[in-house]
């Protein structure tokens, strides 16, 4: 049987989910932190040091796969800044611990959010669309403000102590870095955990998946995170830029994927896909080769043409190429071009859905009333 718990935590590893965790922790009970992990965000490499560090127990949950569903279907709450669907990821995360509780006996979920403290997800109205949407309204606490929220059963209980709950709101993070300072905490962790969804670089990472996928694919998400990424129409290129990078491409390598590999001179590894099945011509498999021998210094020195090796759907092959980032086949960094356009297309869908679900709403209470 799983060690039991009170409650379980939203554990993003910023500071305020942190201190969530301690608060109450501090009235004696037993909190295991859930740490969500997709490609857009989570540490599972940092949990080790977290659990030693700040004495929570914490349990890595990969949501990658329904996470991506969720993005691609149009998240029901609209988008923030850039592509961070901030109230879907929370009713997500909420949901998703909410079906944990049983295994771990706990009677409650707390997550650090603070009202007032984030414009799209942390005000007042959007923290309640967040708790009654995840259908954690009984369970839920958000200890850092809860006194500004509604008593909830497992304050009403005296499970939780109310009264020596912190009493946080707004922008500010003066009370956070008191309390972090008071617990003896010697680095500071950020608010939040990090997420690639709110950078705009890594925004224009996804965009042309999150624009083209039509079913989720975590590894090609996962491939838009690693090293210097290329587009040229619907190809992909990723070039590693150092060992992390081409141990990542190698584990990320697909059907259908083409791998770069200079040969005679150290360089990195590079992994080619195409966003539709549709195969490389001969002209771009050499293009892309000749980008690939360009991140070699030494074989951009060698003044002449030099043999990368390509493994490819059509078996294995070596291909003579002058180093180059200037070929006939334009291979472009990723960028945020078009964004707007498509974020005003999906919100109009959006809205359509919302008065669809409404209009259907309106007639089956017209049909009970007949
Ligand atoms: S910033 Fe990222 S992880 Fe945080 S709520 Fe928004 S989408 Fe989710």
């Amino acid at each position: 049987m799983n060690t039991r718990y009170d409650a379980l935590a939203l554990f993003s590893g910023g500071l305020d989910s942190i201190l969530a965790c301690k608060v109450i922790q501090d009235q004696g009970l037993k909190v295991l932190g859930i740490h969500f992990i997709t490609p857009f965000f989570g540490n599972p490499e940092k949990i080790e040091d977290w659990q030693e560090i700040y004495g929570v127990d914490i349990l890595p949950v990969d949501i990658s796969s329904k996470y991506i569903k969720m993005m691609l279907d149009v998240p029901a709450h609209g988008m923030g800044k850039l592509v961070n669907p901030c109230v879907d990821c929370k009713i997500m995360m909420l949901r998703h611990a909410h079906s944990l509780m049983d295994e771990f006996g706990a009677k409650f979920i707390i997550s650090g959010e603070v009202v007032g403290q984030r414009p799209m997800s942390q005000r007042q109205e959007a923290l309640n669309s967040i708790r009654n949407d995840a259908e954690v309204r009984d369970v839920l606490l958000r200890p850092l403000c809860a006194k500004s929220q509604l008593i909830t059963p497992c304050e009403e209980s005296g499970l939780v102590d109310r009264e020596k709950l912190p009493h946080i709101s707004g922008r500010g993070r003066k009370e956070q870095l008191a309390m972090a300072k008071a617990y003896g905490f010697k680095v500071i962790p950020t608010p939040a955990g990090g997420c690639k969804l709110t950078e705009y670089e890594n925004a224009a990472r996804f965009l042309p998946l999150l624009r083209n996928l039509k079913e989720p694919d975590v590894n090609f998400f996962k491939l838009t995170t690693v090293g210097r990424q290329y587009w040229a129409g619907n190809k992909l290129l990723a070039i590693g830029r150092n060992q992390d990078d081409n141990e990542n491409i190698e584990k990320l390598f697909n059907d259908g994927d083409y791998v770069f590999e200079v040969k005679d001179f150290p360089g990195p590894l590079s992994l080619g896909r195409a966003l539709n099945p549709e195969g490389w011509t001969e002209r771009e498999i050499l293009d892309a080769a000749a980008m690939t021998a360009s991140f070699s210094p030494k074989a951009r020195n060698s003044g002449g043409e030099v043999v990368v090796n390509v493994i490819g759907p059509d078996g294995n092959k070596d291909v003579s190429v002058l180093p180059s980032r200037e070929t006939e086949t334009v291979f472009a960094g990723p960028n945020l071009e078009g964004l707007k356009e498509w974020k005003i297309e999906r919100e109009n869908f959006r809205l359509k859905n919302i008065e669809l679900k409404k209009i259907e709403g309106d007639n089956l209470a017209l049909g009970k009333n007949d």
